[in-house]
């Protein structure tokens, strides 16, 4: 089979990058190829479905800039496919006199990346949004809203086809093997030739990228993230989204309170490492990735740092009476019987081999490949920015 493009990865950067490359050129032979049965099973659909608005990111940051490109773009789309969204909004809120000055950080943050309206909010005034929160000071978010991914990853997949692109799923790429300037992608079942190959693969992008790239710098840590739910009769405690001001040296936005697109309200996540990358239970273990992860240079440099709020991370994974506290700073009402369990997600991190994690997107290019080597959070409101970014660079190779 001959292809001008191959994407390895149905999440929704992949499919997002197919759908701009389609749009950018639709001659285009392409393919998504997605181990899976279904789209969007891993990050793409076990998220909090929120759309931020790049209130966090370093201005001028691949995350900022695309952050704001794509939100705008996914609101398009939504529009334009009829995929439910809300514009909610929601609130930062600083619980302590020691968070205020990070909570003016983020407003002045936000100015910097472009956000209109902010408002800072007094802790009167925080009542007015969120009548159970507890904080002294915060800010309202006018633009953040909600949304469920995997449907708009399906969407994304239906325009792809519709558009004349294909997706087969049920096939893991196994190896990628370079032939007289081509890419020949391997699957369990075909293979597929291919002038470039654009590797979206998640918490596996490391592995994939490098078929392409001998001694690749940077590793997928995985993170998981759980979850507890409001019982139904509790889900009046929040009305939209709570977050507190995140710790400036974690990576990770701590534990708030999501009301998700497909309804409840969900609490989380934390940010445990996962000893295994598609581990979504505590339980599960791979020991050949465990051993993987504990033996990256950059990432023992990343234990040494954050060591203290790792163990607090474990610690309110294992006692449900530790994650309700975490809650009950920014709700005090919330007991431990409010919460049921509600699932979890797996961040792919990627930490480079000496300096650590990676804060920003990271695209690496080589010979006939693209790969998308970082694409944490916010990835899933700046797909179709990341793949229009991913289609420019691919275009210039045609
Ligand atoms: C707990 C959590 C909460 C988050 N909350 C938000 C949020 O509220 N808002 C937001 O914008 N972002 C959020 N994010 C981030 C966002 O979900 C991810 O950045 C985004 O989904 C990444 O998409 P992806 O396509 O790169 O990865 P994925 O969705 O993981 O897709 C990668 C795909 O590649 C496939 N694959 C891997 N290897 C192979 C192979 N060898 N052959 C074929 N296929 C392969 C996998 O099966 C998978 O389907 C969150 C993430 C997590 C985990």
């Amino acid at each position: 089979m001959q292809y001008d493009v191959v994407v390895i990865g149905g999440g929704i950067v992949g499919l997002a990058t197919a759908l701009q490359l389609k749009n950018a050129n639709p001659k285009l032979k392409l393919v998504v190829i997605e181990k899976e049965t279904e789209l969007a099973k891993h990050q793409t659909g076990n998220n909090s479905g929120v759309i931020h608005s790049g209130l966090y990111y370093k201005p001028g940051s691949l995350k900022a800039t695309n952050c704001i490109r794509g939100y705008n773009l996914l609101l398009e789309f939504c529009n334009a496919n009829e995929v439910p969204y809300e514009l909610c909004g929601k609130i930062v809120v600083a619980t302590s006199q020691e968070e205020v000055p990070l909570l003016n950080n983020l407003y002045t943050r936000g100015g910097q990346n472009g956000l209109k309206n902010l408002k800072k909010l007094s802790q009167g005034e925080l009542k007015e949004y969120e009548p159970h929160v507890a904080g002294i000071e915060g800010i309202f978010v006018p633009q953040t809203g909600i949304v469920n991914y995997t449907i708009v990853s399906e969407k994304y997949g239906e325009s792809i086809r519709t558009a004349g692109g294909e997706i087969h799923l049920g096939e893991k790429v196994i190896e990628i093997q370079k032939k007289a300037g081509e890419a020949v992608v391997v699957t369990q079942k075909a293979s597929y030739s291919t002038k470039l190959v654009v590797n979206c693969g998640g918490l596996y992008s490391d592995k994939v990228a490098g078929m392409t790239v001998p001694n690749l710098d940077v590793k997928i840590i995985p993170f998981r993230g759980e979850y507890y739910k409001l019982k139904k009769d509790k889900q009046y405690l929040v009305k939209n989204l709570i977050y507190p001001v995140p710790d400036p040296n974690f990576p990770f936005l701590g534990v708030h309170f999501t009301r998700m697109a497909k309804g409840g309200v969900e609490a989380g996540p934390n940010a445990v490492l996962a000893f295994k990358r598609e581990g979504y239970k505590k339980s599960d273990i791979n020991l050949s990735e465990l051993a993987e992860s504990l033996a990256w240079p950059g990432f023992r440099k990343v234990a040494k740092k954050y060591w203290k709020t790792g163990f607090g991370e474990m610690y309110r994974s294992f006692s449900k009476a530790a994650f309700t506290k975490a809650l009950q700073k920014l709700i005090p009402e919330i007991q431990q019987g409010d919460l049921v369990e509600g699932g979890a997600g797996v961040r792919a991190q990627a930490c480079d081999r000496t300096g650590g994690l990676v804060d920003d997107f990271l695209i690496l290019e080589a010979e006939n490949a693209i790969n998308v080597c970082n694409a944490p959070s916010p990835a899933a409101t700046s797909s179709l920015a990341i793949g229009e970014t991913v289609a420019a660079l691919a275009l210039k190779r045609f």
